[in-house]
C-alpha cells in the first residue's frame, strides 16, 4: 500500500467499432515502467503519471492483482476500502468493475474477483475468528439514493454517525455466505438499475452504482471486533451531455449526473489544492456517500478508464486530468475496531489514572490561581506544570474554582475512526450539528419522497384532469351537437308550421278558386245547355221549314196528280164527248186505239203500281237506313261525347280522333252518296212515271181527237152495238178510271209519303252532316274546344290540385302533429339527457373521489405489498440473518490482539463455518 494517498490507476481499452469507423487512431503511448502515459493527440500533447497505467490489452487479472488485491486484504483487516471507476461512457468502467462475463475466468472483472478473494481470505483466516459479510447495493440517480435490493426505497437519506461515519440510512444489508450469493444479490440489484439508451453505449448507465461489502471479524476469544467496508463504485459516464445525444428527460439526467461528477471534481480540488478549508462533500449525494473514501478513513483506488482513440481525445484528456488531481488526495485510513472487554478494562484503568493525574493537576492549578487572585505571588519554580504532576513531585493545592475541560481545537472523539477534514468545531456543538443534520437529512428525503409522490400524484391528477377535460369537451361537443340539433329541429318545426299555415291558406284560396271555377263551369254548362236547346229549337224549326220547302220542291218536280188529273179530265171529257155525240161518232180504229190506250194505261198503271211497290220497298229500306243512321247518329253523339271527354283528357289523342272522324266521315259520305244515288234512282223513276203520264196524256189526247171525228150514219146497228160496247167500255173505263183514280190517289199519297220520307231522310242526312260538320267543327274549332277542354282540364286539375292540397294539408297536419310530438319527445329526451349528464357528472365526480381514495388505498397496498415482497424476497433469497463465517487457519493467540485476555466468549450466536463451501 503506497501510503495513504489515493491510488490512481489508468486503464485503456482497445478502440471500439465506432472509433474505428470514425477513423480514430490510438494516440497514447505507455512508458516502459507502466506508470505514465504520453498523449499524442492533435490538440493535446503531454504526459500523465499514475500509480499504474494499463494498456489496451491488459488482462483483467493483472488489473486486479496490481490495484485491488491489497485493498481486499486491508478491508478484511478492518480498514475501509473504495474502488472507483471513472471515465466516459463506453470507456470500460463496467468491463473493469464487473467484467464481460462473471463466470468467465478471463473476462470477469474486479468485483467478482474481490468477492472471491474475500471469501478466500475468510477461509484462510484463523479459526477463532468469526466473519460476517454483508452486501448492499445502491444507485444514485437524479440525486436520489435508491436501494437496488429494495427498489421501493428510492430516496434514502444520508446520515453521519460518530461510530459508523457517513452511511445511507435504511439501506438493506444482505448477509451472504458465498460468492454465488453475492452474485445473486448483485444480479438482482442490477436488474433494478436505471439504464437509459444513449448513442455511445446502449448498456451505459446514467446513474452511479455503489456496491458496499461490509466484512466484520470478531475474535471469539477476546470479543474484539473489527469491521471494514468496501465501496465498489461504478460512476456514470463523465462525458459531456452533447456527445451522448441525450435530450429531453435524459438531458435533465445528464445535467444532474454531471452535477454530481462536478461535485466530485470540486471535492478532489478542495482536498488537493492545500488551500481550501471547506470540502464540499455535501454538494452532492455521491460525494457525501464517498466522503470517507475521499480524504477520509479509506484505502481508495481510483481506476480511470480511457479510450485510446483520437476520436475521444477530449474526453480522455478530461479523464486523465481528473485522475491526476485525485492522485494527490491524502486519506487517513484506520482500522475500525470495536475494543474487547480486556482492552476496554485496560483503557478504563489508564483513563482512571489519567483522571487522578488531571484532578491533581487541576487542584494544584486552582491552588496557584487562588494565590494569584489574592494578590500573592508564586515563584516561577513553584508554578504548576503537568510534568511535575506526572512525576508526582507536586502537591495539590486546594481547589478554589470549577473544573474546566482542557479540550479544544480539533475534535477528538472516542471513536477510533479518523475524521475526514471538516470545519473545526466544539465537540458538543459538532454532535448537536451531526444530530441536527441527520434529522434534516431524514426530513429532506422524506420531503423529497413526498414531493416525488406528490409529483406523481400531480401527474396522475393532471392526466385525470386531462381525461376529464376531454370528457367535458366531448360532453360539451355532444351538448353543442344536441343543441344545434334541437335548434335545427326547432327551425324545422317552425318551417313546417309556417309551411302548414301557408298550405292551409293556399288550400283555402284553392278552394275558393275551385268554387269559382265550379260556378263558372255550372254557368257554362247551363249556357251550353241553353245554347244546345236553342240550337235544337232552331234546328227543329229549320227542319220543318226545310222539310216543307223540299217537299214543295219535290212535289213540284213531279206533280203527277196534276198530270193524272189532267188525263182524268181529258178522259172524262172524251167520255162526255162520246156520250154527247152518240155512238156512231167513234170509228173502230178509234175504239181499237182507245182500247189499246186503255190497255197501255193499264200497263202503265201496273207499271206505276209496281214502281210504287218498289218505291215502298225502297222506302222501307230507306226507313231502315234512317233508323240505322239515327242509331249511328246516337252512337256518334255518344262517341262524340266520349271523344270530347277523351279530347279533354288526352289532347294528344286529337290526331287519332281526327282520323276516326275522317273514317266516320268517309263512311257517312259513302252512305250519303248511296242515298244520293238512291234518290237519283228515285228521281229517274219519277221521271219515268212522269213520262208514262205524259204518254197517257198523249194517248188520251189521241183518243179525244179520235172521239171528236165524224160518226157514219149508215151504221146504225153497228153503232148501237158499238154504243153498247162503248157504254160497256165506258163503264169499264169509268170503273177503270175510278180504280185508276183510287190507285192514283193512293199512289199520290204513297208518293207524297215517300217524298216526305225522302225529304226527312235527306234532312236527317243534312242534319247528320251538319252535326257531323259541327262535330268536325267542334273538333276543329280549336279555340272553343280548347277553351272547353282547358276549362274542363283546369277544372279537373283544380279538382286534383284541391284533392292533393287537401291531402297535403292532411299529411302536413299529420307531420306537424308528428313533428310536434317528436319535438316534445326530443325535448323530453334532451331534458332527460341533461339530467343524465348531470347525474353522470355527479357520479363521475363521486366516482372520481371514490376512485382516488381507492387508488390511494391500492397504491398504499401496492407499496406495502412491494415492500413486503421485496423484503420477503430478500429475506427468502438474501438472508438478513447473520451468516457468520469462520476461517480454517490456526487460532490466533488472543494476546497478539489485545493486551489482557479475558476471553469472555459471550457470543452465543450460532456460527456457520464455511469449511466446505467450495
Ligand atoms: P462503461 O461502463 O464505461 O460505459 P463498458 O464497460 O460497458 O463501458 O465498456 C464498453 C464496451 O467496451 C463493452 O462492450 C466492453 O466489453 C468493451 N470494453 C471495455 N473495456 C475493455 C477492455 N479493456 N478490453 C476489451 N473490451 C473492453
Amino acid at each position: 500500500m503506497s501510503g495513504n494517498n489515493i491510488k490512481v490507476v489508468c486503464r485503456f481499452r482497445p478502440q471500439n467499432s465506432i472509433e474505428n469507423r470514425e477513423g480514430g487512431v490510438p494516440i497514447i503511448e505507455i512508458d516502459d515502467e507502466g506508470t505514465a502515459v504520453h498523449m499524442k493527440g492533435k490538440e493535446t500533447q503531454g504526459t500523465f503519471a499514475f500509480d499504474k497505467v494499463f494498456g489496451m490489452n491488459t488482462p483483467q487479472k493483472d488489473v486486479f492483482d496490481y490495484s485491488i488485491r491489497t485493498i481486499v486484504d486491508d478491508v478484511t483487516a478492518g480498514y475501509n476500502g473504495t474502488v472507483f471507476a471513472y471515465g466516459q461512457t463506453g470507456s470500460g468502467k463496467t468491463f473493469t468493475m464487473m467484467g464481460a462475463d462473471i463466470d468467465n475466468e478471463n473476462t470477469k472483472g474486479i468485483i467478482p474477483r474481490i468477492v472471491e478473494q474475500i471469501f478466500d481470505s475468510i477461509l484462510d483466516g484463523p479459526s477463532n475468528f468469526e466473519f460476517t459479510v454483508k452486501v448492499s447495493y445502491m444507485e444514485i440517480y437524479m440525486e436520489k439514493v435508491r436501494d437496488l435490493l429494495a427498489p421501493t426505497n428510492d430516496n434514502l437519506p444520508i446520515h453521519e454517525d460518530k461510530a459508523k461515519g457517513v452511511y445511507v440510512k435504511g439501506l438493506l444489508e444482505v448477509y451472504v455466505g458465498s460468492s454465488e450469493e453475492v452474485y445473486e444479490v448483485m444480479r438482482r440489484g442490477s436488474n433494478n438499475r436505471v439504464v437509459a439508451y444513449t448513442n455511445m453505449n446502449a448498456e451505459s448507465s446514467r446513474s452511479h452504482s455503489i456496491v458496499v461489502v461490509t466484512i466484520t471479524q470478531k475474535n471469539l476469544d477476546t470479543g474484539a471486533a473489527k469491521s471494514g467496508k468496501l465501496y465498489l463504485v461504478d460512476l456514470a459516464g463523465s462525458e459531456k451531455v452533447g456527445k451522448t445525444g441525450a435530450s429531453g428527460q435524459t438531458l435533465e439526467e445528464a445535467k444532474k449526473i454531471n452535477k454530481s461528477l462536478t461535485a466530485l471534481g470540486m471535492v478532489i480540488n478542495a482536498l488537493t489544492d492545500g488551500k481550501s478549508s471547506h470540502v464540499p462533500y455535501r454538494d452532492s449525494k455521491l460525494t457525501r456517500i464517498l466522503q470517507e473514501s475521499l480524504g477520509g478513513n479509506s484505502r481508495t483506488t481510483l481506476i480511470i478508464n480511457c479510450s485510446p482513440s483520437s476520436y475521444n481525445e477530449a474526453e480522455t484528456l478530461g479523464t486523465l486530468r481528473f485522475g491526476m488531481r485525485a492522485k494527490s488526495i491524502k486519506n487517513k485510513a484506520k482500522v475500525n475496531a470495536d475494543l474487547s472487554p480486556a482492552e476496554l478494562k485496560a483503557l478504563l484503568k489508564k483513563v482512571k489514572s489519567d483522571t487522578v493525574t488531571f484532578q491533581t493537576y487541576i487542584a494544584a492549578l486552582e491552588g496557584e490561581v487562588s494565590i494569584w487572585r489574592t494578590g500573592g505571588t508564586v515563584p516561577e519554580d513553584k508554578w504548576v506544570t503537568m510534568e511535575k504532576i506526572a512525576k508526582g513531585d507536586f502537591k495539590a493545592l486546594p481547589p478554589t474554582a470549577g473544573f474546566k475541560s482542557p479540550v479544544g481545537g480539533v475534535g477528538q472523539d472516542d471513536s477510533s475512526r479518523p475524521q475526514t477534514p471538516a470545519v473545526v468545531l466544539e465537540k458538543d456543538e459538532k454532535d448537536e450539528l451531526m444530530r441536527r443534520e441527520n434529522e434534516l437529512m431524514d426530513l429532506i428525503s422524506e420531503k423529497e419522497t413526498e414531493l416525488a409522490n406528490r409529483e406523481r400524484l400531480l401527474e396522475a391528477l393532471r392526466e385525470e384532469a386531462n381525461d376529464y377535460r376531454e370528457q367535458a369537451e366531448t360532453t360539451t361537443k355532444e351538448n353543442q351537437r344536441i343543441n344545434s340539433d334541437l335548434s335545427e329541429l326547432k327551425t324545422e318545426f317552425r318551417k313546417i308550421s309556417y309551411e302548414c299555415k301557408e298550405n292551409a291558406i293556399t288550400v283555402d284560396s284553392l278552394k275558393e278558386a275551385n268554387q269559382d271555377l265550379m260556378n263558372e263551369l255550372d254557368e257554362l254548362k247551363k249556357s251550353l245547355a241553353d245554347v244546345k236547346s236553342a240550337h235544337k229549337d232552331n234546328v227543329n224549326g229549320e227542319k220543318e221549314r226545310k222539310k216543307a220547302e223540299m217537299m214543295a220542291e219535290m212535289m213540284s218536280g213531279f206533280d203527277a196528280s196534276g198530270e193524272i188529273n189532267e188525263k182524268k179530265r181529258q178522259i172524262r171529257d172524251a167520255i162526255i164527248k162520246l156520250d154527247g155525240e152518240g155512238s156512231g161518232s167513234l170509228s173502230i180504229e178509234d175504239l181499237v186505239s182507245l182500247r189499246r190506250d186503255l190497255e197501255d194505261s193499264k200497263v202503265l198503271l201496273e207499271q206505276h203500281s209496281k214502281t210504287i211497290n218498289i218505291l215502298t220497298s225502297d222506302k222501307e229500306v230507306l226507313d231502315k237506313k234512317k233508323a240505322e243512321l239515327d242509331h249511328k247518329f246516337g252512337t256518334l253523339e255518344k262517341e262524340y261525347e266520349e271523344l270530347l271527354d277523351k279530347t279533354i283528357a288526352e289532347e294528344e289523342a286529337q290526331s287519332n280522333l281526327e282520323s276516326e272522324y275522317a273514317t266516320k266521315k268517309e263512311t257517312q259520305q259513302k252512305e250519303i252518296d248511296e242515298l244520293k244515288h238512291e234518290l237519283d234512282r228515285k228521281n229517274d223513276h219519277h221521271q219515268k212515271l212522269s213520262s208514262a203520264m205524259n204518254d197517257l196524256k198523249s194517248a188520251n189526247d189521241q183518243l179525244q181527237t179520235a172521239l171528236s171525228g165524224q160518226p157514219h150514219p149508215t151504221q146504225g146497228r153497228e153503232i148501237s152495238e158499238r154504243e153498247k160496247e162503248l157504254d160497256r167500255m165506258r163503264k169499264i173505263m169509268a170503273s177503270q178510271l175510278g180504280e185508276f183514280e183510287a190507285m192514283k190517289k193512293a199512289l199520290m199519297r204513297d208518293l207524297q209519303a215517300r217524298c216526305e220520307k225522302v225529304v226527312e231522310l235527306e234532312m236527317s242526312l243534312d242534319e247528320t252532316r251538319e252535326q257531323y260538320n259541327s262535330v268536325l267543327k267542334a273538333s276543329n274549332n280549336k279555340a272553343q274546344q280548347k277553351k272547353m277542354a282547358f276549362l274542363e282540364r283546369n277544372l279537373e286539375q283544380l279538382t286534383n290540385v284541391q284533392k292533393q292540397l287537401v291531402e297535403q294539408n292532411g299529411s302536413l297536419k299529420k307531420e306537424v302533429a308528428l313533428a310536434e310530438r317528436k319535438l316534445i319527445s326530443r325535448n323530453e329526451r334532451i331534458q332527460s339527457l341533461e339530467t343524465l349528464l348531470k347525474d353522470a357528472q355527479e357520479k363521475l365526480v363521486s366516482q372520481n373521489d371514490k376512485f382516488e381514495s381507492q387508488l390511494k388505498a391500492v397504491r398504499d397496498r401496492l407499496e406495502l405489498a412491494r415492500t413486503q415482497k421485496s423484503q420477503n424476497t430478500m429475506s427468502v433469497n438474501f438472508s438478513r440473518i447473520v451468516k457468520p463465517l469462520r476461517g480454517r487457519g490456526n487460532a490466533v493467540n488472543a494476546a497478539e490482539d489485545t493486551e489482557n485476555v479475558t476471553s469472555p466468549a459471550t457470543d452465543r450466536r450460532s456460527t456457520w463455518a464455511l469449511f466446505n463451501s467450495r
